[in-house]
C-alpha cells in the first residue's frame, strides 16, 4: 500500500481567488513546488481533492475543471515541482443551479467520499496519509477515514464554514496548523525520520 498526501487545491497549491473559471487567474502558491518535491521525495502519493461548486453554478464545465488542472500543472512543471499523482473533483452542491448537479453527495468535503475513491484506485493506506487543507470542512473529510490532519492559513480558513447539508461536527480539531504548504511539510516529514528516505514509500 502507499501513503498519500491529499492536498485541497484553493488555498494551499493556488490562492483562493473565489470561484476560479479563467485558467489566467492560477498563481501557485509560494514554496509549493518545493514542498511538493519534497513529499515526492519521501515516497508520498500527491493527490488534489478539490470542492468545485462552481460547476454546480455553472459557471464552468467540468471539462474546464479539467483544463484549469491541467493549467496549475503546467505552472507546476515549469517550477521542477514533480507531477501530480492524482485530481478529484466534486461538482456537486444540494442548492446548485444546475439541477443536474444538485444532489447532497458524498464527494463534497466535508465527506469523504473523494478521499475514500481515491485510495481504492491508488491502493492508499488512509491512516498514513494526511490532509492539508485550508478549511475546517478538509481536516473533517480527512479526519472522518483517519488521516492526519494539517490546517494551513494560506487560504480562506478565516472565513465561516460554507453551507453544508449537515453541522459540522465541532469537536474535530485539525492535528497541526501552521502557515503554510511549506511548513505543512516540515512537519509531516518531521514525525517520520525514520522512513522518509527514496523508495520506502509508494512502492505498492
Ligand atoms: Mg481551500
Ligand atoms: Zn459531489
Amino acid at each position: 500500500m502507499s501513503t498519500a498526501i491529499f492536498l485541497d487545491r484553493d488555498g494551499v497549491l493556488i490562492e483562493d481567488v473565489d470561484l476560479l473559471t479563467n485558467p489566467d487567474d492560477i498563481r501557485i502558491l509560494e514554496g509549493v513546488p518545493q514542498a511538493l518535491r519534497s513529499l515526492k521525495e519521501a515516497g508520498f502519493r500527491l493527490i488534489v481533492i478539490s470542492n468545485q461548486t462552481v460547476v454546480a453554478r455553472g459557471l464552468v464545465t467540468e471539462q474546464e475543471v479539467y483544463a484549469i488542472h491541467a493549467k496549475v500543472e503546467c505552472l507546476l512543471d515549469q517550477t521542477g515541482a514533480p507531477r501530480l499523482d492524482g485530481f478529484y473533483f466534486c461538482p456537486h452542491h444540494p442548492n446548485a443551479t444546475l439541477p443536474a448537479y444538485r444532489i447532497a453527495c458524498e464527494c463534497r468535503k466535508p465527506r469523504p467520499g473523494l478521499l475514500l475513491q481515491a485510495a481504492r484506485e491508488h491502493n492508499l493506506n488512509l491512516v498514513a496519509s494526511f490532509i492539508v487543507g485550508d478549511r475546517i470542512t478538509d481536516i473533517i473529510a480527512g479526519a472522518s477515514v483517519g488521516c492526519r490532519t494539517v490546517l494551513v492559513q494560506t487560504g480562506k480558513h478565516q472565513a465561516p464554514p460554507i453551507e453544508t447539508v449537515e453541522p459540522l461536527d465541532r469537536s474535530i480539531q485539525p492535528d497541526h496548523t501552521c502557515a503554510n504548504l511549506g511548513e505543512a511539510v516540515r512537519w509531516i516529514l518531521a514525525l517520520q525520520p525514520f522512513d522518509t528516505a527514496q523508495g520506502r514509500r509508494g512502492s505498492g
